[in-house]
């Protein structure tokens, strides 16, 4: 694959919390962009703005516009990266790959593991993804990996759909999937320690090191398909070092999906 297609959406109507990350896809191409480092990715790629079909970044007005949009530049037939926007834009992005690819597994690395069947009245709320993708049966092989926030409803709702759940606690022993074709990633940047990561809504203490996000991301067995950066909130950033975060682990996905 020499290309990949690139949207993005600026979009935080589903968070619950704090708002923000609909101003993130520009700061993350911005970040991309810097003088202050090269576009080359840590296997010796280099990662150019001639291997992305941008499409831009886009306002959405009603939520499931998300995927009538990602419907369309799945035309391309090409793999597809996503910049958010919180993390509600998953499923809608998902529900769209689904109509054209079927079942896909998905690596999920978050802080929260979005299970929700609701959060606060909205079935959509960015705690709720992967409940949505589950239930409709988008994707029946889910894992998820950085949890450190796992209530009663949403050890239920794993248990019933059988999410493979690595905790943060438990990531020592964490094995990557014997995955077998293209997979989704869906990455929200609140798995990161806010130590490294503190451009985000979400402060949740006790997650990844960068160094450790980049070998889950380079580990990966076989080809991503689809993939998010969420959840980067510039409104909480300091010196922008969260954008050169994302930055960063944008270009390993992108070695990834090329
Ligand atoms: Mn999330
Ligand atoms: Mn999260």
């Amino acid at each position: 694959m020499s290309k990949i297609v690139l949207q993005g959406f600026l979009y935080d109507e589903k968070s619950s919390f704090k708002k923000g990350p609909a101003l993130a896809p520009p700061m993350i191409r911005e970040a991309y962009h810097s003088e202050s480092s090269n576009y080359f990715a840590e296997d010796g790629m280099e990662v150019l703005p001639s291997h992305f079909e941008d499409m831009g970044d886009f306002t959405i007005q009603d939520y499931f516009d998300i995927e009538s949009i990602t419907k369309e530049h799945l035309k391309k037939g090409l793999p597809i990266l996503t910049l958010g926007g919180d993390h509600s834009i998953t499923y809608p992005i998902l529900k769209a790959l689904h109509q054209k690819h079927g079942q896909l597994s998905i690596l999920h690395i978050d802080a929260h593991s979005d299970l929700y069947g609701d959060f606060e009245g909205d079935p959509f709320s960015h705690a709720c993804p992967f409940h949505n993708i589950l239930r409709e049966g988008i994707s029946s092989n889910v894992t998820q990996v950085g949890i450190r926030t796992l209530n009663h409803e949403q050890r239920t709702h794993a248990v019933k759909y059988g999410v493979h759940i690595c905790e943060m606690k438990d990531f020592e022993k964490f094995n990557m999937p014997n995955y077998e074709r293209p997979i989704y990633l869906s990455l929200d940047i609140d798995a990161l320690d806010p130590a490294f990561a503190p451009g985000v809504s979400h402060h949740e203490p006790g997650g990844f090191t960068t160094r450790q996000v980049l070998k889950i991301i380079q580990d990966i067995p076989v080809p991503i398909l689809g993939a998010d950066i969420v959840e980067y909130n510039p409104n909480r950033d300091i010196n922008g070092m969260t954008a050169m975060v994302c930055a960063k682990l944008f270009k390993e996905i992108v070695v990834k999906m090329l």
